[in-house]
């Protein structure tokens, strides 16, 4: 096969789950502008959980999804789009004030679930980003055990483009350090469990620093046809 020609999902994922081995890493396959057609693919391949970035996009490319496939919504959430993010995601991994927290619990209520999320960290400090900063992350924890029907399983980054493997990996170390933190002080060692930081072009070094979620789109499916993240 020519590989400016085609992509092989097979092959790419192959790779992935060489590379993860025996190590407890969770593989998210971020399907944001990929079709059913591509989804149906992967799904061929053994993936089980898969990120999606926009709620329209999701809405229809899920009721043609098997029902077991875990859905992790990776977007920034708005607060009027909270309802059909509760419906549609079995976690939310994009948690980054507690006015959004608190729609979420309302809406869990409503629909009578327990909703799983993370909290998103802006652990590099970029204006551009969302999330809490590091040092708002345990007050932050505090205020939002309160809130009913919220299952908190994890914490996860994004970070800026443009910076170099360096400062990548003193980021992800940060992040380790904030999570086995949080782990210890709020005594949450059984639920508090992912750390999802890592994306195509940094998963080696996120794994090395301790991740164990990561979110992996261009690696699988080749470049996007539009760049969002
Ligand atoms: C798009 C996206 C990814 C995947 O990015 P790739 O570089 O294509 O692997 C991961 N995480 C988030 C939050 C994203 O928006």
């Amino acid at each position: 096969m020519d590989k400016n020609q085609s992509i092989d999902i097979k092959k790419n994922i192959n790779e992935l789950k060489i590379f993860i081995g025996e190590r407890k890493i969770n593989l998210i396959a971020v399907t944001k502008n990929q079709s059913v057609e591509k989804i149906n693919e992967i799904l061929m391949e053994g993936i089980r959980v898969i990120g999606e970035n926009y709620l329209k996009e999701a809405q229809t490319k899920f009721l043609n999804l098997p029902k077991d496939i875990e859905k992790h919504f990776i977007g920034h959430l708005q607060k009027n789009k909270v309802k059909l993010a509760v419906k549609l995601f079995d976690v939310i991994q994009t948690v980054d004030s507690y006015e959004l927290a608190e729609k979420i619990s309302i809406e869990a209520q409503k629909q009578e679930k327990i909703m799983e999320i993370f909290f998103q960290i802006n652990i590099s400090n970029d204006p551009q980003k969302f999330g809490i900063k590091e040092e708002e992350t345990l007050p932050f924890f505090k205020k939002i055990f309160k809130l009913k029907n919220l299952k908190i399983t994890g914490l996860m980054t994004i970070l800026e483009n443009g910076l170099s493997a360096l400062e990548i990996r003193n980021n992800y170390k940060k992040m380790k350090k904030l999570f086995d933190k949080i782990k210890i002080e709020l005594n949450l060692k059984n639920d508090m469990v992912n750390l999802s930081m890592g994306m195509s072009s940094d998963y080696e070094i996120a794994i090395e620093e301790g991740s164990n979620m990561i979110r992996i789109g261009t690696k699988i499916f080749g470049e996007r046809k539009f760049k969002a993240r």
